[in-house]
């Protein structure tokens, strides 16, 4: 199945420059939801994986039904002031400025392996904080998957020595 036609490209959103990579499409297409799922839940069958990890809120999308396929939890990871309990937090840097995401301290066991997924991989920012999230926690990370990678934002090269894959390339 050719998922990237089910990707709708948006010039100048949310600003002048930028070609959003809408999802929604896919999403709205059972066929090529379904079909996106199960090659997720392939990627992930050699690897042994005890949960899911997502950053919100695309994350919470696909890491969901994954984790469900796979027969393991899953675990949000979240903007600052989001989660209730006790949380660790790891800051990363934007184009202008600094973010940060938080995680459950609870959430992840030591020794635990985990698959994490988002939509879209651009600079890898999100992500590799996202793994550091993990690592803190003693959690080994075993795959990184997304739906769409930026070739041409290098994001691979700030995940260098974890395993990436993805399945639709701009
Ligand atoms: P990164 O941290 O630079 O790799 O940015 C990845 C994050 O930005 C992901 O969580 C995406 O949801 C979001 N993102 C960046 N560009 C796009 C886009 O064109 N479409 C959808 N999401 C995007």
């Amino acid at each position: 199945m050719d998922l990237k036609e089910k990707i709708r490209v948006i010039p100048d959103f949310p600003e002048k420059g930028v070609r959003f990579k809408d999802i929604t499409p896919l999403l709205q297409d059972k066929n090529a939801f379904k079909y996106t799922i199960d090659k997720m839940k392939e990627l992930a069958e050699s690897l042994n994986a005890d949960v899911v990890v997502g950053p919100e809120a695309r994350g919470f999308i696909f890491g969901t039904p994954l984790s469900y396929a796979m027969n393991v939890g899953f675990v949000p990871v979240r903007k600052p002031g989001k989660l209730p309990a006790e949380v660790i937090r790891q800051e990363y840097s934007l184009e202008y400025g600094k973010d940060s995401l938080e995680m459950h301290k609870d959430a992840i066991k030591p020794g635990q392996r985990v698959v994490i997924i988002d939509d879209l991989l651009a600079t890898g920012g999100t992500l590799l904080s996202t793994a550091k999230l993990v690592e803190k926690l003693g959690g080994e990370v075993v795959g990184i998957f997304f739906l769409i990678e930026l070739t041409y934002l290098k994001g691979r090269d700030t995940l260098k020595g974890y395993n990436v894959e993805s399945l639709i390339k701009f």
